[in-house]
């Protein structure tokens, strides 16, 4: 048979097993959720009244990331949607305020659920929130069911965009002559209630639960059962899920930054054609994970900021010794006349600084020297060329290299 280029790639070792992989990422709801029992009984024993046709209490959920808020509200959902059967009088909606991220946009998506007709939808766009509002209360009114609303990452939106959703949909069963509805909020944040006017808090505040962070022997159980779905026997060294579950109880007992560790140790493993997964494919896959995340935040920077992160990756790339304040601002003055940006002054340059120190970007000691006279010496905190390499995808810099091509000059 002829060879090609994926040829040495088609007879890679499997790792995981056929199209299993996704079984370790976050969006896949297992059958059963280990050491979240009593969690899903006390939200079932909320629930279960909208069975027997009432409207239940409104369900606060708290809990850092990675502690089952999602996985436990889809996961009852869908036993909702199973124990409601044919006949259901029980609608169970489940959104992301995330994705879904304005009042408006909440609103106007729960009322869709409800319209068949393309034409009969609530436009995404262009009415006020008061005519939104009231198009949902018809809608949700034309049946003479419960309606049970889950809010994932409300804390987002409200953080974002006020309380109006809760507000509104925390009194719409004083207009609803039919249908009732239920709200259950899930929050990442504890303090998020305080955000909230107190009459919507009251109203809210029907049921509060806390999901408590995984401990590392809870953690092991989680990610043994899904390892078990996603790999072949014997695949896994026996201290790759104890390691997972120790870095990611370190952490907070996040269960996703468990799962992730795995997933991509999985999949480096299998990148380097290895039999078995080892211990040295998990600590690259937390080396990885780290990595990621400076590069996403170097990515989310403003301008001005990577601006100034540039200027730092170009001296240190020249091998400036004792970078100072000044020399990045005599850097960051070129660079603006270059890209064409009025520059800011050296006050806010320093200050930008001290934000990218903040978030452990870059690192700046203080110097003094002489009489009373100090200065910053700065250095990177994350690795050069992956760093030049985040902040090249910014068309601002476009120009640079362009500069760079016609004029031999210092700058890049
Ligand atoms: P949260 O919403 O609290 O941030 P998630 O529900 O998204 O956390 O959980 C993160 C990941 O961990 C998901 O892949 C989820 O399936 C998994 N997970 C969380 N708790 C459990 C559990 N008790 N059993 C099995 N998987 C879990
Ligand atoms: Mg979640």
């Amino acid at each position: 048979m002829e060879t090609n280029v994926f040829t040495q790639h088609m007879d890679r070792r499997q790792i995981f097993k056929k199209n299993n992989r996704e079984i370790l990422r976050p969006s896949y709801i297992p059958d059963v959720l280990p050491h979240r029992q009593e969690e899903i009984n006390s939200l079932a024993s909320v629930l279960v009244t909208a069975l027997k046709g009432e409207r239940p209490s409104n369900i606060l959920i708290f809990g850092k990331t990675g502690t089952g808020k999602t996985a436990c509200v889809k996961f009852i959902g869908n036993e909702i949607k199973k124990a409601g059967g044919e006949e259901a009088t029980v609608t169970f909606i489940y959104m992301n305020c995330e994705v879904v991220d304005t009042s408006y946009g909440v609103l106007q998506n729960i009322g869709n659920q409800f319209v068949k007709d393309f034409d009969q939808r609530i436009p995404f766009t262009g009415l006020s929130i008061m005519q939104v509002y009231n198009m949902l209360r018809d809608k949700l009114d034309e049946q003479n069911h419960v309606i049970i609303i889950a809010l994932d990452e409300i804390d987002k939106l409200v953080y974002k965009s006020g309380d109006d959703v809760l507000y509104h949909l925390s009194k719409i069963n004083d207009d609803l002559k039919k249908a009732r509805v239920s709200v259950i909020g899930i929050s990442n944040d504890l303090l998020f209630t305080e955000m909230l006017d107190p009459r919507v808090r009251s109203r809210m505040e029907g049921e509060k639960m806390v999901f408590p962070p995984y401990n590392a022997d809870q953690l092991k159980d989680i990610l043994r059962q899904r390892s078990s779905l996603a790999f072949d026997e014997g695949v896994l060294e026996e201290a790759v899920i104890p390691l997972c579950a120790a870095l990611a109880a370190q952490e907070h007992g996040d269960a996703r930054r468990a799962l992730d560790l795995l997933r991509i140790a999985g999949e480096i493993a299998e990148r380097e054609n290895s039999e078995k997964v080892q211990e040295l494919h998990v600590l690259k896959a937390k080396n990885k994970m780290e990595l990621d995340t400076v590069s996403e935040a170097i990515r989310t920077l403003p301008t001005q900021s990577k601006m100034v992160l540039m200027c730092i990756v170009t001296n240190v790339e020249r091998g400036t010794e004792k970078l100072t304040t000044g020399d990045v601002y005599e850097t960051y003055k070129e660079m603006s006349r270059i890209l064409g940006m009025g520059p800011l002054t050296q006050r806010r340059i320093t200050d930008l600084i001290s934000e990218l120190d903040m978030m452990g970007i870059i690192h700046a000691r203080v110097r003094s020297f002489g009489r009373g006279g100090r200065t910053k010496e700065i250095d990177l905190s994350v690795p050069l060329a992956e760093t030049k390499k985040v902040l090249e995808e910014d068309d601002v810099f476009v120009s640079l290299k362009h500069y760079k091509q016609r004029n031999q000059t210092t700058l890049m």
